[in-house]
């Protein structure tokens, strides 16, 4: 004879009872198993929508206007990118030249930006210029040698006592090694300053 509902359920009650006194309530429940201790933290439900904009920003303001619209990158260059080739260490063709190069055939690159580069040993690459290019050294007038020389003459010649040495004075001292501390210097290493006029005077 099947149980009612009734005397199931007070037979199911009784029997969780006895397995509560013994303290095996959950572990006794095969399914749905309920969970002792702490409870099930709760889960935060859907973010709620954010509240309607004001109807003044909902109104048509661009209706029939953005037809020729269209979107510009202001950082976007001018110009495409071009990148140049590189090669491998000592694999360059013949057409092209450092600079270094291009001066020891008495070339001078004229201004062009750099064709290629080239790998080397070193934490840069080396630049490459065409051959065809690069037109010949422009020679050194009498009047670029002057301006060199002058302007080589005022770093080597000591204002204190006129010498004009063979190499370049160092500019914290102003003046040369022996004008600065006394240290005597090589007489072969300088030319020393022509004769005030009032000596050459025979009388
Ligand atoms: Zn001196």
């Amino acid at each position: 004879m099947p149980m009612s509902a009734t005397a199931k359920a007070h037979y199911y009650a009784a029997h969780a009872q006895t397995l509560r006194e013994h303290g095996a309530m959950n572990a006794s429940r095969p399914w749905p198993r309920r969970r002792i201790g702490r409870p099930r933290p709760t889960v935060p439900g859907p973010i709620p929508a954010a509240p309607a904009p004001p109807a003044r920003y909902l109104e048509p303001v661009m209706a029939g206007q953005d037809e020729d619209l269209v979107d510009v990158d202001p950082y976007a260059p001018a110009e495409p990118e071009t990148t140049i080739p590189v090669f491998k260490l000592l694999c360059a063709p013949s057409g092209y030249a450092t600079k270094r190069q291009l001066r020891a055939m008495g070339l001078r690159r004229s201004g062009q930006e750099p064709v290629a580069e080239v790998e080397t040993r070193g934490p840069k690459n080396g630049l490459l210029y065409d051959i065809a290019k690069a037109r010949p050294v422009r020679p050194l007038t009498l009047a670029k040698e002057y301006a060199l020389d002058k302007a080589t003459a005022a770093r080597q010649t000591c204002g204190t006592c006129g010498r004009r040495y063979f190499f370049v004075l160092p500019t914290s001292l102003k003046s040369c090694l022996e004008c600065h501390g006394g240290t005597p210097v090589d007489p072969a290493g300088y030319i020393a300053p022509p004769a005030p006029a009032a000596h050459r005077l025979a009388a």
